[in-house]
């Protein structure tokens, strides 16, 4: 069976030789994808013609040598192919009416800053294809307003007339990542929904932007008093709409990265120590609570110790970094992390202890048997021990403290072996 897969490609036109280099340059560093470059109309046409399945977005210089008056742009926007205009000149009037007819954003040629914004943007627009947003108004043309507004940003969107609606929405749907909301709803105002969100959603970054008829300050201070992150005062243009929107899926993106580096491992990639505190023991309640069996495994490989003093730390990092990919590999769908320098932790859930035991058994095995790399083609190989208790009722404290203690006498009876609970041999 084949299938057709499109490498997806951006489209920048530009006559003037000396910003098209600017944006060679610039699109060259902030983008991992293919640029087509056209300096004309006819050019242009010639590659959106040929590749218009593949082209997400564009960067399109208003005043072209063939098209002086913005045709290739409207053109294009009569198309519905999102796209940025590049300027000359700042004119108010053009930009409303260019914005009206759905160019995502409006750009002035004013110095290297406003290239980078232009391209930046064009970036933006591609991962906004998988960012979710709800909007959640009981009026249906506030609501058809901002989704089409959204829709030119490539947002995937969703639409709730109250907040119970809302509320039913975002269950359904956990990876929204933005919620913008009317104050005055039916059932749900917009402030209980806001707290509504807070409350179930607790450790999912959602951002909240509420909106509010112009003049009440009162409703936008009291939007972000009960959690919202900012607000809009109604009615509001689209520069602005998109500015605050923009605004807040970055600071979002940040965050989750901030999160994301704080939780891995950076020699493995593999989640660190705190990471499994926090979600394995979110993960064991939910276990215990939904009577699925846990086990935890705690891996340590034997003297490795030796594997650095023999080889140097460069190679015993190495070792690590390998030994984390076949640990990932067998275990990615458990939570797993590397908890020490060279301990690991698996939380088994899901499986009888048995069952655990017979897959780390195996695992055990698997190592005992794999040549690890280092160097020019040389390898060694390596035995782990690992310490396994069975969780009933406790807390994830306890079970590592067990795990722990297995682990130990593992060691202590000579090394490459499986220790668990001792109610589990029998
Ligand atoms: P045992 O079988 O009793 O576990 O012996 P061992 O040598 O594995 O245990 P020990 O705890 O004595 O030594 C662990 C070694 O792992 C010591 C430390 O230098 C090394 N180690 C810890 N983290 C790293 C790392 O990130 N990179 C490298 N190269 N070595 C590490
Ligand atoms: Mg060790
Ligand atoms: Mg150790």
């Amino acid at each position: 069976q084949s299938k057709v897969v499109f490498m997806s490609k951006f489209l920048i036109v530009e006559d003037s030789q000396v910003i098209q280099k600017i944006l060679r340059h610039i699109a060259k560093q902030e983008l991992d994808r293919e640029v087509l470059f056209a300096a004309s109309m006819v050019e242009a046409k010639t590659l959106y013609a040929d590749h218009k399945h593949e082209l997400i977005a564009g960067i399109i210089d208003i005043a072209l040598p063939d098209a002086p008056n913005g045709e290739l742009v409207d053109f294009l926007l009569e198309d519905h192919f999102p796209l940025i205009v590049l300027t000359g000149t700042d004119d108010g009037e053009r930009r409303q009416s260019l914005l009206k007819k759905g160019a995502a954003d409006y750009v002035l040629k004013e110095s290297r800053y406003s290239y980078q914004y232009a391209v930046q943007m064009l970036h933006r627009l591609e991962k906004n294809s998988n960012v979710k947003i709800l909007i959640v108004d009981d009026s249906r043309q506030i609501r058809q307003f901002v989704t089409y507004l959204l829709k030119l940003h490539r947002y995937q969107v969703f639409e709730a007339e109250d907040g119970v609606v809302a509320l039913q929405i975002l269950e359904k749907e956990r990876d929204i990542r933005m919620v913008l909301t009317d104050y005055h709803m039916p059932n749900l105002n917009g402030f209980e929904l806001v707290q509504q969100i807070r409350q179930r959603y607790e450790k999912t970054p959602i951002a909240v932007i509420g909106l509010s008829s112009q003049g009440d300050s009162h409703v936008s201070v009291q939007f972000i008093k009960n959690g919202a992150n900012d607000f809009l005062p109604k009615p509001f243009e689209h520069e602005e709409f998109f500015c605050r929107v923009t605004n807040n899926i970055e600071s979002l993106e940040r965050m989750l990265s901030l999160k994301a580096q704080a939780t891995k491992d950076y020699l493995t990639g593999l989640n660190n120590r705190r990471y499994f505190a926090e979600e394995g023991d979110t993960h064991l309640r939910r276990c215990q609570t939904d009577e699925i069996p846990i086990c935890l495994a705690m891996i340590d490989i034997d003297l490795f110790k030796r594997i650095n003093d023999g080889f140097g730390h460069l190679v015993g990092d190495q070792v690590l970094k390998q030994f984390a990919y076949y640990l990932d590999d067998c275990f990615g769908r458990f939570i797993t992390a590397r908890t020490g320098g060279e301990e690991f932790s698996i939380l088994l859930s899901g499986l009888q202890p048995s069952q655990a035991r017979s897959l780390l058994e195996e695992f055990r095995i698997m190592v005992e048997e794999l040549e690890f790399e280092f160097g020019d083609g040389e390898y060694l190989r390596l035995t782990i021990s690992i310490g396994m208790s069975a969780a009933s009722g406790d807390s994830l404290d306890s079970l590592l403290q067990r795990a722990d203690q297995h682990l130990y006498a593992a060691k202590d009876s000579g090394r490459n072996m499986l220790v668990s609970d001792s109610i589990m041999l029998s």
